[in-house]
């Protein structure tokens, strides 16, 4: 009997204890949520799973890299030595990767490109396209001074910093098995186009590789495919782009929902400027790859300043964490129901 009753007196300290601290934690937390400053937003279905780390500095001299290769114009000897060292680093990441010769003839000339292709977990039916472009435009004809508008385009920010967050992508994809098939591609021949040719056919288009792509691989489908380019200036802002958000605004949706999950405030929740890039090719096929670009372009956007110290980690981590975030989150979660 007095054993008995003094367990249950012993119980019933304990749950007066427990309801105690119980009602400390909340006024704690209540206190917490009075003074906290205002942040993103923590939505309540945000799974309890751990997420890879995106090493925003990794990417950072990843892009580096590639900047001291020197200008990545196809035909030019950095530009083979650039193609095999991502080639390498995807393998070496486990991944499989295949390089796809292109051939584009335009007005009697030839080019020569090769687009990237390097997937993680070939069996899932499941896919997601990450691409970007990594050739750099031959010619900085934006440049503000008239002397150096001839002069090759560095391409740290345009070319560099997207293929960066795709190579610390596939180094995290090889470390930890993502929860869809990841498809990532690396177009060539983007950036030698020429203004005005949508309407004048002997002007040479952008997006020529991605366009290889398309027609070469009509069987290929993915779910949705998110490009970035232009995605590591140190003033980064990221509102939705104008093609993006009209052909597939439910992917644009979900991507900026992945940003706002991480705080990645660069993705502002407006519609920018609409850009012919390698996106394109795929809308025209009802597949929906939707562009991360920063619109208006940063100033600079076709210049010999396109270097190295306009870049940030910081930028560069934001974009990374917003995939990681996608895949290892909304798209875990997805697999997972
Ligand atoms: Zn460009």
């Amino acid at each position: 009997m007095a054993a008995s009753s003094s367990r249950r007196q012993t119980v019933q300290t304990r749950v007066l204890i427990g309801a105690g601290a119980l009602v400390i934690a909340l006024l704690a937390f209540a206190a917490l949520q009075f003074f906290r400053t205002p942040g993103p937003p923590i939505p309540d279905d945000m799974p309890d799973v751990d997420r890879p780390v995106f090493r925003a500095q990794n990417a950072l001299d990843l892009a580096r890299a590639q900047v001291e290769f020197g200008p990545r114009i196809p035909g030019t000897p950095a530009h083979d030595s650039t193609r095999m060292w991502i080639a390498e680093r995807l393998r070496r990441s486990g991944a499989r990767v295949a390089e796809l010769p292109v051939t584009v003839t335009h007005g009697g000339e030839t080019l020569q490109g090769t687009n990237l292709f390097a997937s993680f977990d070939t069996t899932a039916t499941r896919r997601i396209l990450l691409a970007a472009h990594w050739d750099t435009r031959p010619v900085a004809d934006n440049d503000p001074d008239p002397a150096r508008r001839s002069e090759p385009v560095p391409g740290a920010n345009d070319g560099a910093s997207g293929v960066a967050v795709l190579l610390e992508m596939a180094r995290l994809c090889g470390e930890h098995p993502p929860p869809v098939g990841i498809d990532l591609v690396f177009f060539d021949l983007e950036d030698a186009g020429e203004t005005g040719f949508e309407s004048d056919s002997t002007k040479l288009p952008y997006a020529l590789g991605s366009a290889a792509f398309v027609q070469q691989n009509p069987r290929y489908r993915p779910a949705y495919g998110v490009l970035l380019d232009m995605v590591g200036d140190r003033d980064l802002r990221l509102p939705k782009e104008g093609y993006s958000a009209q052909a597939a605004p439910d992917i644009v949706e979900r991507v900026w929902e992945a940003a706002r999950r991480v705080g990645a405030d660069a993705f502002v929740d407006e519609v920018g400027g609409a850009v012919f890039d390698d996106h394109i090719p795929f809308l025209q096929r009802g597949i929906p790859v939707i562009d991360v670009i920063q619109t208006p372009f940063p100033d600079t956007w076709h210049t010999t300043a396109d270097t190295m110290d306009r870049l940030d980690a910081v930028s560069l981590g934001q974009v990374g964490r917003t995939l990681v975030e996608l895949i290892y989150g909304m798209e875990a979660q997805m697999a997972s129901r």
